[in-house]
């Protein structure tokens, strides 16, 4: 598929769903892969390193940098490194799929820039605040610092919301997941 493969990102405050409705449309299509970022976070006793992310130290993302492998990097949190690698792209282009992104609302930016209209770029949006900030507490992942450090961070990402393609709002799941594959449905027909 190399160039003619579609790119289609959510993004989102932390904890508004982005990783359950990733997970779900790479179960429910065929035609998706995931691009594996790269992170310094450390991971999370779930998570399996190549299939959730690239765990690296601070060296190695820093190496990475300086090689021009990133499409895009951010620090997300302060210390805490996230980028999306050219790799993971010719990857899964090379595979014959779509490219399915879970990246924050900067990141997002730039690869939409990037990929102009062969990107959909959602934002996922959590009925509230405070349904968000008891979500991301329920998950249960984060130590009273982190827990700090995203909220502080979700409120400047809700001001991005207009900025995106089209928005999907996160309150009954079975819902949400349903809207999200006909987002996707829509997107790949229209570009076929
Ligand atoms: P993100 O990847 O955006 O940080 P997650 O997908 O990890 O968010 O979701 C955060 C938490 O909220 C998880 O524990 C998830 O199971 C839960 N969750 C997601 N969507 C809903 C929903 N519609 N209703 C209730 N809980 C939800
Ligand atoms: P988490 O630590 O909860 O997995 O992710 C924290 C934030 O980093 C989320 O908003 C997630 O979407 C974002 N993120 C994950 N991978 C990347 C990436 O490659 N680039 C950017 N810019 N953000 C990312």
């Amino acid at each position: 598929m190399t160039e003619g493969g579609k790119v289609i990102i959510f993004t989102a405050p932390s904890g508004a769903g982005k990783t359950t409705v990733v997970k779900h449309l790479l179960k429910h299509f065929d035609f998706l892969s995931f691009s594996i970022s790269a992170t310094t976070r450390s991971r999370r006793p779930h998570e399996i390193n190549g299939l959730d992310y690239y765990f690296m130290d601070v060296i190695e993302f820093q190496n990475n940098i300086d090689a021009g492998s990133f499409l895009e990097w951010e620090e997300v949190y302060p210390g805490k490194f996230y980028g999306t690698l050219f790799s993971e792209v010719s990857r899964i282009w090379a595979d014959d799929k779509h490219i399915l992104f879970d990246v924050d609302v900067q990141g997002a930016t730039s690869i939409k820039n990037y990929y102009t209209e062969n990107a959909l770029a959602v934002f996922i949006k959590p009925p509230s605040l405070q349904i968000l900030i008891e979500r991301l507490k329920t998950r249960g992942t984060e130590s009273t610092e982190s827990l700090g450090q995203r909220i502080e961070r979700i409120k400047n990402e809700l001001t991005y919301e207009n900025r995106f393609d089209k928005i999907l709002v996160n309150d009954i799941l079975e819902v949400t997941l349903k809207e999200a594959e006909m987002i996707v449905e829509d997107f790949i027909k229209l570009n076929d």
